[in-house]
């Protein structure tokens, strides 16, 4: 019953700030293919959560004298709110920090160990002896190795992003108590992946399909796949070792576990262990930056579970703002909740599907780009021929359509396209069908022009015809409309409410429509006038 159903995911944003135009980049490619899956009668369910564990998220909410919990939650409503606005439907938007999440994440590591997946190495880390506390890489600060900065991490340096070990850092202090760190002995937890190297190397062939990753890939495997270390020391917010005291998954572990207690969540109220259903298609959307994770470790702990493989991986790159990296110094840090208050959320789904296709290569979001492509391509262009031919209508024919068209050849044609469509959506190449509904549009305003419909109407002799003329123009607009339901539903569902009488299905007009009154158009989109941003 389940092998037909298809989950898919969005990367869980890291519950330490907000949802800025990156996440949700992610978020609408995923969207906009779900309900696509959904609108061509798919069972297709859309599942994401927070990612709500680890030491920046500790560190924060220490910083802030609150508790993590308090911090991850004011995250988790404010990603819910930001969901909403964007018209993202997802069935779960869950938590890692869950009971769902710490049952899977324990059953899962209990398994591996089991089987031998996973093994205990001692191994030093530093060590507060003011506070008897062992230090995360993040709980240390001191000299980059590297280009000498003050005041880094122990993993990465924010000044020359240089990644080293803690022990490199040159005068390395404890953050908690400010004393000189000692090294110390400490056990830890490692999964095995080398002993996935051939399932791998079998199944990135089928499951991370776009050409650009490839190399990379190779890259790993030359290199030697190393054992991962899962576990940390306390203090860190996470789940805690079964069997162990003060010893915490490495959030990398349990982080995509996410994904299936979100799953789990939502079936949950259907009575169903998801556990028990292990049959369905698993597909993953993810940003380039964690390939990493989600083509070696996370694979490899499925199998090594025995749980279902993702079917597919499919990857994204980054967006950049007017040509830059998204940063709060040069101002092109965009925050989902700061976008909306300007402009319809409608429009930045219209202009991310114009820009994505299935290339791992960065979208820039141009903001005089943008304001062009909604300006001439959307308004100017599309929404003008409903605009134009519908006063038309209304004004000279009292609200009526025809009761045929004046070339039904072109209404074929244009439901041909159809075909095409069908595969741009299913291979992510959105910007195909917009460029496709936009060249459409065109020939159908050049229609309009050609027949001159508003003198048609004012000679008895060609009355008739001007109404045809009209409907006829109105009906190929529906097809590209319905055409671009997954990408803008609210502006699709507000024209679709001008015609009462009629019932729309899916994304294809099956039919014409013909003989029936239609509502006054009103502006369900208007332009952006304001450039100062
Ligand atoms: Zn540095």
């Amino acid at each position: 019953m389940y092998n037909n159903y298809i989950f898919v995911t969005s990367a869980l944003p890291y519950s330490n700030g907000y949802l800025h135009l990156g996440h949700i980049l992610e978020f609408i490619q995923t969207d906009i293919w779900v309900r696509y899956k959904r609108e061509v009668g798919f069972k297709c369910f859309y599942f994401s959560g927070i990612d709500a564990h680890g030491t920046p998220i500790m560190l924060k909410a220490q910083n802030e004298h609150i508790s993590p919990e308090t911090l991850i939650n004011r995250y988790y409503l404010a990603y819910k709110k930001d969901l909403f606005n964007f018209n993202i439907n997802c069935n779960s938007f869950y938590s890692t920090h869950s009971y769902e999440n710490e049952m899977i994440s324990k059953i899962f590591f209990l398994k591996l160990y089991e089987k031998k997946f996973i093994f205990i190495k001692e191994i030093y880390q530093f060590y507060d002896f003011n506070l008897n506390v062992f230090l995360p890489d993040r709980y240390v600060i001191g000299k980059c190795p590297k280009c000498f900065a003050l005041n880094q991490y122990g993993d990465i340096c924010s000044k020359c992003c240089a990644s080293y070990n803690a022990f490199d850092l040159i005068d390395p202090l404890s953050k908690l108590s400010g004393v000189k760190p000692e090294k110390k002995q400490t056990k830890h937890f490692f999964f095995h992946l080398n002993k996935f190297n051939s399932f791998l190397k079998k199944w990135f062939n089928i499951s991370l399909s776009q050409k650009q990753i490839s190399n990379k890939l190779l890259e790993w495997f030359n290199s030697g796949l190393v054992s991962w270390d899962i576990s940390r020391d306390f203090p860190y917010f996470g789940i805690k070792i079964p069997g162990e005291f003060n010893k915490f998954f490495y959030v990398w572990l349990d982080a995509p576990i996410g994904y299936i207690s979100s799953i789990q969540n939502f079936f949950l109220k259907y009575n169903i262990n998801i556990f028990n259903y292990n049959v369905f298609n698993l597909y993953h959307f993810i940003g380039k930056d964690i390939i990493y994770f989600h083509a070696l470790f996370w694979p490899a702990i499925l199998k090594g579970v025995d749980f279902i493989l993702p079917k597919k991986i499919l990857v994204h790159g980054f967006l950049t703002v007017n040509g830059f990296k998204m940063s709060k110094s040069n101002n092109t840090f965009i925050l989902a909740n700061d976008f909306i208050k300007q402009f319809n959320a409608e429009y930045l789904r219209f202009y991310l599907a114009y820009k994505l296709n299935n290339n791992i290569v960065d979208i820039d979001f141009n903001f005089l780009d943008f304001c062009n492509k909604i300006n001439s391509n959307l308004i100017s262009k599309f929404l003008n021929i409903i605009s134009r031919t519908s006063k038309i209508i209304i004004n000279n024919y009292n609200y009526m359509l025809s009761s045929k068209l004046n070339e039904s050849n072109l209404f074929n044609d244009y439901l041909n396209l159809n075909k095409i469509i069908m595969i741009y959506y299913d291979t992510l190449n959105y910007s195909g069908i917009i460029r496709l509904i936009m060249k459409y549009s065109d020939k159908i305003n050049i229609y309009i022009d050609n027949h001159k419909p508003w003198k048609l109407c004012k000679d008895s002799v060609t009355y008739r015809m001007g109404q045809e003329v009209c409907t006829t123009a109105i009906n190929l607009f529906l097809i590209l409309l319905m055409f671009l339901k997954p990408i803008m539903p609210k502006l699709v569902d507000n024209i679709q409410c001008m015609f009462v009488d009629f019932r729309f299905y899916g994304i294809v007009l099956k039919k014409p429509v013909l003989n029936i009154k239609i509502e006054k158009y009103k502006h369900v989109a208007s332009r952006i006038h304001d450039l100062k941003k």
